[in-house]
């Protein structure tokens, strides 16, 4: 029955009952542009642009990341591409950037503050990416990684909108973003959810030790309290509000995030259709309920158990 429900859904996201949902791609490179473009997608939720840089000893100049920019958004021509600035550092380190030695990178120099540290390093990546945007018909969105503060987010927003971009965004990966979620929303366009990153720190666990991996997931409660703040913001505001960890990929999870007020969800390619699928077989009110259980719940068992119950997934 799952796959003849999954077979029978395509075109853009949306619940039972017809709310919108948009689904999107996690993309790094060029390649995987041309790969996912010709799936079926409303475009891309998020570009990690420093998988272009990933191996290059010296930083890429204006002319090669106009191009790199320009092909990927080629292939979305009419789709919305989500572009992130460089969030290198900690689990993610580029050559051409010296970070110095840090006890612990994660909470160290990595993301929005690379801009910081290193200004020209972001102002050549904004003004390649307002150059490819103005060559390309696809409608492009740029958004920070890691950012913290209100002051960190108009500060990305003024810099990115006098490179010419008009969509711009956060990442809320922190949970002192989340809980200032209004007040981020109000200098930005949009904001998109990192669940990986926002279970690391919510939970104080480090994402790539494999033993506390029962801490890192996005199904906590406190992890759901935090998306619930942002969505209620966006709401409030009218602005989208994306999730782009992997958390957008579970086919289980992704009707609380619809009902905790995500209006996008961007993932790996191969997830897309159970993920339509899911969300086609439930409406507004089942997605509501499904979250007041989840965050209700005293465990990430708990909540999945009580979900599935709800949305009838076994
Ligand atoms: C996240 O943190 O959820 C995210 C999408 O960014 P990355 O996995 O690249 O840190
Ligand atoms: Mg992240």
């Amino acid at each position: 029955a799952g796959t003849a429900r999954i077979a029978a859904v395509s075109g853009p996201g949306h619940t039972a009952d017809g709310t919108p949902v948009r689904l999107l791609v996690n993309i790094g490179t060029v390649d995987d542009a041309t790969k996912t473009g010709p799936i079926d997608s409303e475009g891309v939720g998020l570009l990690r642009t420093e998988f272009m840089y990933l191996g290059k000893t010296s930083e890429p100049s204006l002319d090669e990341q106009t191009a790199s920019y320009t092909a990927v958004l080629e292939q979305f021509a009419g789709r919305r591409v989500v572009v992130r600035t460089l969030d290198a550092g900690s689990d993610k380190p580029l050559p051409f950037l010296d970070l110095g030695t840090e006890e612990n990178p994660a909470l160290g120099v990595r993301g929005l503050r690379i801009g910081t540290a290193f200004p020209q390093t972001l102002a050549t990546q904004l003004t390649a990416l307002a150059r490819a945007g103005e060559a390309t018909g696809a409608e492009l969105w740029v958004m920070a990684p890691m950012v913290a503060t209100v002051d960190e987010a108009a500060g990305f927003a003024a810099l990115a909108r006098e490179s010419g971009l008009t969509q711009v965004g956060a990442m809320i990966e922190i949970p002192a973003a989340a809980l200032r979620a209004a007040d981020l929303l109000a200098q930005l366009d949009f904001v998109s959810i990192g669940t990986n990153d926002l279970s690391q720190y919510t939970c104080a666990v480090d994402r790539l030790a494999g033993g506390l991996a029962q801490l890192l997931d996005p199904w906590q409660p406190a992890v759901l309290d935090l998306i619930a703040m942002v969505g209620a913001a966006g709401a409030a505001a009218g602005k989208s509000v994306g999730v782009c960890g992997e958390a957008a990929s579970d086919p289980t999870l992704a009707p609380v995030l619809v009902g905790l007020g995500v209006t996008s969800l961007s993932m790996s390619a191969p997830a897309l259709p159970a993920v339509r699928a899911a969300l086609a077989a439930v409406d507004m009110q089942r997605c509501q309920d499904a979250a007041d259980a989840a965050r209700a719940a005293r465990n990430p068992q708990a909540g999945r158990a009580a979900v599935a119950a709800i949305i009838g997934r076994t």
